[in-house]
């Protein structure tokens, strides 16, 4: 929908929300009730398209499809998934189908169906400043100016590559050398090439399972480079999971920094391993094209690799050196064309530049309080709400589908002052309480030595922290 923007001065929206992923998305259809604040979206993108680039006809979610835009907030929400699959008469096929999970591109279906049903949503307009004045925000985009008391960046992650190719990639090199995020973009051409995946990732795998699977994309000859010592799955046990619940989040972020950052180290693997029907899949095209159909050896695994260097070679392609990272072993490779799924990170907003000494920033990002504000030196009415930044004051879950209606939910609760979801405590398997020395815990609230602080909601969502009281073991 077009609504013209405005620079009058009297007209200020509640909040305006800065990129249309899933998770602002999710933010906006959980707003779309609240009548009381008066909301704005913007992406720069001309309509709704969830990572285009990669979004492979057989790829499936990695979560349950409870964990949709609402459902997890408000289960009578009428943009949950159910919701979507009833009004587009498909329900009863849904459960006949059978799924074991929800492909991607039905996921892609549902959020568009959100977006197209969402009246306060512009696409096409980048928004390229945010700066502060006479008690509010100004927000610049393509098309105009409006005001805001808040905002909610949603603006996702930015793709990194290994810094010995950052200099070659420009847009000669577009199909030859490129991030996984383009890669259906792009469409390099893979037939009959010598090509090389680096990253051991779930989007690594499924750029090898795609060119493996596909007899018009096979390459001549396909290289998989892993700096993992192995091509590792995501930890999907029910223990694992209690990471991505409101109950984790709030105790992870009542931890000290330094418990926080061994603690993201030691669950990688909850997130950013590869789910094991994909590896299955790998395995066996692997074994069917070395035993059963004649292919040979078609690909060749090179796991606990660094891609120290790389340099154009004469014919027109890459010469990787690849370093092992058990013997320190160099080895090079010649490749035609290299794909890097080699991940994405949180990097601040261009647009933040006018206000950026404002932010408050540690060695690992922005300082996100309780509420996904980040904390500042501006006015304090005015609020910057982060989605998909704050992993290191949230754990795992924060880039993570799991808990996007929980922290739009929470992010609402704070804008509007009051609790608009009812977001209190859910049940958790774990019991986040120990015995405690109450006098040691206060002198000293450093938690690494095992000794921490209970978090609880209140009702607005907001945390209050307490200590828990010394307890006999059982
Ligand atoms: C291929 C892939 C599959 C995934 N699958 C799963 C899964 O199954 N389960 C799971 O839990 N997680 C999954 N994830 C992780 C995560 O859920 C997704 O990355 C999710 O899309 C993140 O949502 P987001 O809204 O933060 O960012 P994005 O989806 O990246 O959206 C950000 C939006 O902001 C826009 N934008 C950026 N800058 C501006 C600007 N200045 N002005 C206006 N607009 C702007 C961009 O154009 C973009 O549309 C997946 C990630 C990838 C890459």
């Amino acid at each position: 929908m077009d609504i013209p923007l405005t620079s009058d001065r009297t007209c200020i929206f509640d909040a305006v929300g800065v990129g249309l992923g899933p998770f602002n998305l999710s933010t906006a259809a959980l707003l779309e009730p609240v009548k009381k604040l008066n909301t704005r979206f913007f992406e720069r993108e001309k309509e709704f398209q969830w990572h285009p680039g990669l979004l492979f006809p057989d790829a499936t979610i990695q979560v349950s499809f409870l964990k949709d835009l609402v459902t997890l907030a408000d289960p009578q929400s009428r943009y949950s998934f159910l919701s979507f699959l009833f009004a587009n008469r498909r329900l009863y096929r849904f459960i006949n189908a059978n799924f074991t999970r929800v492909s991607r591109v039905e996921f892609n279906q549902y959020f568009r169906w959100v977006a197209n049903r969402l009246p306060n949503l512009e696409f096409g307009q980048e928004v390229h400043s945010i700066s502060v004045e006479d008690e509010s925000f100004i927000v610049c985009t393509s098309r105009g100016q409006v005001r805001a008391r808040n905002i909610v960046l949603g603006t996702g992650l930015q793709p990194t590559v290994p810094e010995c190719a950052v200099d070659f990639m420009n847009a000669k090199t577009q199909r030859t050398l490129l991030h996984a995020s383009k890669y259906l973009h792009r469409e390099p051409r893979t037939s009959g090439m010598r090509v090389v995946v680096v990253g051991g990732g779930q989007t690594g795998a499924e750029i090898v399972q795609h060119l493996l699977s596909n007899p018009d994309k096979a390459p001549k000859t396909l290289f998989w480079v892993s700096k993992r010592s192995n091509f590792l799955p995501l930890d999907e046990s029910p223990f694992t999971n209690e990471l991505f619940t409101p109950n984790y989040s709030d105790y992870f972020y009542g931890l000290s920094a330094q418990d926080r950052v061994s603690l993201l180290a030691e669950q990688k693997f909850a997130s950013d391993g590869i789910s094991n029907s994909l590896l299955e899949r790998i395995y066996q095209l692997l074994y069917q094209a070395e035993f059963l159909n004649g292919s040979g050896r078609c690909c060749s695994l090179y796991p606990r690799c660094d891609l120290v260097g790389i340099t154009p070679s004469i014919q027109d392609g890459w010469i990787l050196t690849l370093r092992d990272g058990f013997n320190c072993v160099v080895t090079t490779i010649e490749a035609d064309v290299v794909i890097f799924a080699t991940g994405s990170m949180y990097k601040p907003l261009p647009a933040l530049s006018p206000i950026m000494d404002l932010l408050a920033r540690g060695e690992h990002g922005f300082i996100v309080q309780d509420d996904y504000s980040i904390q500042w030196d501006g006015p304090p009415s005015l609020k910057i709400y982060i989605q998909n930044g704050a992993k290191q004051w949230r754990g795992v879950a924060d880039p993570n589908l799991s808990l996007i209606a929980w922290r739009s939910a929470k992010i609402i609760n704070s804008l509007a002052a009051e609790c608009i979801y009812d977001i209190a405590e859910s049940n958790s398997v774990f019991d986040f309480t120990r015995t405690v020395d109450t006098q040691r815990s206060q002198e000293n609230d450093d938690k690494s030595d095992g000794y921490f602080s209970q978090t609880e909601l209140s009702a607005a969502g907001g945390l209050r922290r307490r200590h828990v009281s010394a307890r006999s073991p059982a």
